[in-house]
């Protein structure tokens, strides 16, 4: 059994939505195909709960019509029957009359995950009733049935084994599963989610608990690049990445794919492949176990990193010094990115400082704090590449004229980050675009 994962932009288009019914009909092999909203939906759902949560409703009722709208025309082009249309129809009154019934209820966040969980809901129902009009025999899984995170929100896959095999004991003899990604159940047994962009993480999820054979993670690019294609003029596709390089990857700014689903895959050892809806026959890219040659693969950005410098003549010869500068970002549970120490400062970056002044005041009770904000991480990856003296090399070189305020290198075999001020970006990407991989 293999898992297919279809974004946003997949299915943003009732012709896109016909194009995965054929992707997903290419093959004899049992499957469980996981849906996004169409694109754009859990934008406008975010909006009217922001729009509901500052009491507006006025607003909040004219961004729900418009996307009611929206679906209208929509399941127009999705179907041609009569009788499928009436279905649509029916999904889209359930839907949306939900949506002005929450309206008139006051305003809460266990509210506001019931709006989020809207846009798959739509996409996959939309999706079967196509499905179901052309002919094409299968089931419509809930993912709230079985996808679940623990009361630290973490999801865990042999619980989501356990439900996920109860669920499809219900249809015996299907061969094809529809199913929602991102929404989820939380530890109280409310509707919730897995963050955003969190599709991905539902397949990953999904092909560890039932040991897929592949988890296909179908977007509209070509598998990942070996830099950003926004800002540099040429890139290459990356044939084959290990789990290890990928996770980097993901998390240090490769957009394509979220980086929490690496590890479900990971642990469970199942192949992941990124592959583009818009060109099926492209090879993209394949993440396994093992790296395929050793060498740099790809650089990536993480933008709006903020870094913390803190100094202390205390820290000299001292024990502690770091456990005590750790347990205050424990405390306001935010994680550390990149870490540089000397004698008497530490340098770390974070990307989320919502807790920032809390996290500063508390250091300053025993340091002098530093924050210099609008900071970007660009991140070498590639396997073995800290093994190779010659990167290095090739790095520094390659950029001329840039101040790295911070680099982090050794810290594992396959990942050499940087810190630059953001401004700099498109320099350093550039620089090493030609200086790395010999593109312009
Ligand atoms: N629809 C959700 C989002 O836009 C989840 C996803 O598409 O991965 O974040
Ligand atoms: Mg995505």
């Amino acid at each position: 059994m293999k898992v297919m994962k279809f974004g946003g932009t997949s299915v943003g288009k009732p012709h896109r939505m016909h194009e995965v019914a054929n992707l997903i009909t290419k093959d004899n092999e049992d499957k469980i195909v996981v849906l996004s909203a169409v694109s754009g939906t859990t934008n406008s759902l975010v909006e009217i709960g922001n729009f509901l949560s500052a009491n507006n409703k006025a607003e909040a009722k004219t961004k729900i019509d418009a996307l009611e709208a929206q679906y209208r025309s929509f399941i127009k082009e999705l179907v041609a029957t009569p009788e499928a249309l009436q279905k649509a129809e029916d999904v889209l009154k359930e839907h949306f009359e939900f949506l002005n019934i929450i309206l008139r209820i006051s305003y809460n966040e266990a509210l506001n995950k019931d709006i989020l969980a809207q846009g798959e809901l739509l996409s996959t129902k939309l999706f079967s009733i196509y499905l179901g009009e052309k002919g094409i025999d299968h089931a419509l899984l809930p993912a709230l049935d079985f996808m679940s995170i623990d009361a630290n929100d973490e999801p865990q896959v042999e619980a989501i084994r356990e439900k996920i095999k109860t669920a499809l004991a219900q249809h015996p003899g299907k061969k094809l599963f529809i199913t929602q990604g991102y929404i989820c159940r939380n530890a109280k047994g409310e509707v919730d989610n897995l963050k955003r962009g969190g599709s991905d993480y539902s397949a990953s999820l999904i092909a560890a608990a039932i040991k897929a054979s592949v988890c296909e993670i179908w977007t509209d690019i070509s598998g990942m690049h070996n830099n950003d294609p926004r800002v540099v003029n040429k890139t290459i596709p990356i044939e084959q990445l290990s789990f290890d390089e990928a996770a980097e990857l993901a998390y240090f700014g490769a957009k394509i794919l979220h980086p929490a689903s690496i590890w479900p895959a990971q642990q469970y050892n199942i192949p992941v492949k990124l592959l583009n809806t818009m060109e099926p026959e492209a090879k993209g890219t394949i993440i396994v176990e093992k790296a395929a040659s050793v060498g740099v693969k790809a650089v990536a950005a993480k933008d709006s990193i903020t870094a913390v410098n803190i100094r202390s003549s205390r820290m000299l010869l001292a024990y502690g010094f770091l456990r005590r500068v750790f347990e205050i970002f424990e405390k306001y549970r935010t994680p550390i990115d990149m870490i540089t120490t000397s004698e008497v400062a530490v340098s770390v970056t974070i990307d989320n400082d919502a807790s920032l002044t809390e996290i500063v005041r508390e250091l300053e009770s025993f340091s002098t704090v530093g924050v210099d904000k609008g900071q970007t991480i660009i991140c070498i990856v590639g396997n073995e590449i800290a093994a190779h003296p010659d990167t290095l090399k090739k790095v520094f070189e390659s950029l001329q004229n840039v101040d790295v305020r911070m680099v982090s290198y050794g810290g594992s075999a396959h990942n050499i980050s940087l810190l630059v001020d953001s401004a700099q970006k498109t320099d350093v990407l550039k620089g090493l675009n030609s200086g790395l991989f010999g593109l312009n």
